[in-house]
């Protein structure tokens, strides 16, 4: 059985002042059994994860290495030291802004492990891709480079995000998401036997309280990764009660 979660990404957004969000998210979490997570930009971390207890914390990045010389940036143990239980691994955003390549987030991802977090690794296609009919080839080749060996059902969680949806209003249709979260599932199986089979599989791009109840509805979706929509707890909420609902 996996247990459903609704991740938000809060990206380069957010303030001391907008951890009061978390608060009106909270009772949406308490009310029923799926996993409620928050990413907030990184110096916000500490601050949400002793102000949240329904909700968990997570980071939106981290370095390879767990210390060192490498100005600016976070390692995964410093993430965990100051509360995070999860990270984000190979976004689009990241992979686009930092050109991070997947031998990258394959390591991003296996030091996250080391440290004791979950990892949610992002997948997806451009449109340019998608038009071209390379989805599944593109997906299939980034799973496959992103993933370190050693992935468990517990420590991994894979976030299907096609880029031409990510904060665009534009979402697939559900036999789009149907085919692409199919194909995840039986490529982790292959991989790596149980486990893939219990590696909980996310949708994200453009969620919103008015698509969500359908998306969850499609096999293999077991919960969203959500930007724009999880920076107020009003559609964050909703969102969070249909997942519960589904
Ligand atoms: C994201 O960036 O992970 C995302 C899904 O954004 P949005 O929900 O705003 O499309």
């Amino acid at each position: 059985m996996r247990r459903k979660m609704a991740a938000g990404n809060w990206k380069m957004n957010g303030s001391r002042k907008a951890l009061s969000e978390l608060d009106a998210m909270a009772p949406h979490a308490a009310a029923g059994a799926a996993e409620v997570l928050i990413c907030p930009p990184a110096p916000l971390i500490a601050l949400a994860a002793a102000h949240s207890t329904e909700i968990a914390i997570g980071a939106q990045d981290c370095h390879n290495k767990p210390s060192g010389a490498h100005t600016g940036d976070t390692s995964a143990a410093i993430l965990a030291d100051a509360g995070a239980t999860h990270v984000i691994t190979g976004h689009s955003e990241r992979r686009t802004d930092h050109g991070e390549r997947d031998a990258d987030v394959a390591a991003k991802t296996a030091a996250a492990f080391e440290a004791g977090l979950v990892a949610i690794v992002c997948v997806g296609e451009t449109l340019a891709e998608r038009d071209a009919g390379k989805t599944l080839d593109v997906v299939g080749t980034q799973l496959a480079g992103s993933l370190p060996d050693r992935a468990s059902a517990a420590s991994l969680v894979v976030a299907y995000e096609p880029v031409w949806a990510i904060g665009t209003g534009k979402v697939p249709t559900l036999e789009q998401i149907a085919e692409v979260h199919d194909f995840m599932r039986a490529a982790l199986e292959t991989r790596f036997g149980s486990d893939g089979a219990g590696v909980r599989l996310l949708y994200g791009g453009s969620v919103k309280p008015g698509n969500a109840a359908e998306i969850f509805a499609v096999p293999n979706v077991d919960g969203a990764l959500v930007g724009g929509a999880s920076l107020k707890a009003d559609d964050f909420g909703a969102i969070i009660d249909a997942l519960n609902a589904a």
